[in-house]
């Protein structure tokens, strides 16, 4: 499993501080992680990105793909660091013309997750970055839908991992996470 360094391991204590439990949301059942207050904060969302980019920097990738709706909240500005662009993956029906689909199953509930067919270059090494792995339903329809792209997934980036679900276990790419919970 990929965890922060030292230098990682300071942000992650910041970041932990930052990331409010909501129990019980959006369903009885479910201890949300509710990252707003960390999004909010600007030297430690500066030093999260900082701090994803450096990590996935040696594997090197062309693009960010980031997923609704709070994935996208950071992979534009990780993007913006890196120099590169930003794709978005949606759910069903929000994105225009010809899209590319897969389904995927939630700790919460089931959806389809699109890609705009021509969003990605052949070939191009994508990271991928969510708020939170739980089942790893959302990041492993993510990956299928970049190689179906005909794209490259170089690294998956996440805030958060929710170790008890095993979602790890479902994916083929390295996933980098800051915290464990
Ligand atoms: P999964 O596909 O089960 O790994 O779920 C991950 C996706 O659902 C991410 O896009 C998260 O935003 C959201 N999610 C699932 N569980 C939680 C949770 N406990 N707190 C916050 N977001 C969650």
């Amino acid at each position: 499993m990929k965890r922060p360094g030292a230098a990682g391991q300071d942000l992650a204590q910041r970041v932990s501080g930052l990331i409010r439990d909501v129990p019980d949301f959006p369903r009885p059942g479910i201890l949300f992680k509710d990252i707003m207050p960390m999004l909010a904060d600007g030297p430690t969302l500066a030093a999260v990105v900082d701090h994803i980019v450096s990590v996935h920097r040696p594997a090197g990738f062309d693009i960010v793909a980031g997923i609704e709706a709070r994935g996208f909240l950071l992979a534009a500005p990780i993007a913006y660091a890196a120099g590169c662009g930003v794709v978005a993956i949606r759910k069903a029906g929000k994105l225009p013309g010809r899209c590319l689909a897969a389904s995927y199953d939630l700790e919460y509930g089931q959806g389809v997750l699109e890609l705009q067919r021509a969003a990605l270059p052949a070939g191009c090494r994508v990271l991928v970055v969510d708020d939170v792995l739980a089942t790893g339903g959302t990041l492993a329809a993510a990956g299928a839908l970049t190689e179906s792209a005909g794209a490259v997934v170089a690294g998956m980036a996440v805030l958060v991992e929710l170790s008890a679900l095993a979602g790890r276990e479902r994916l083929s790419s390295e996933v980098t996470t800051l915290l464990v919970g």
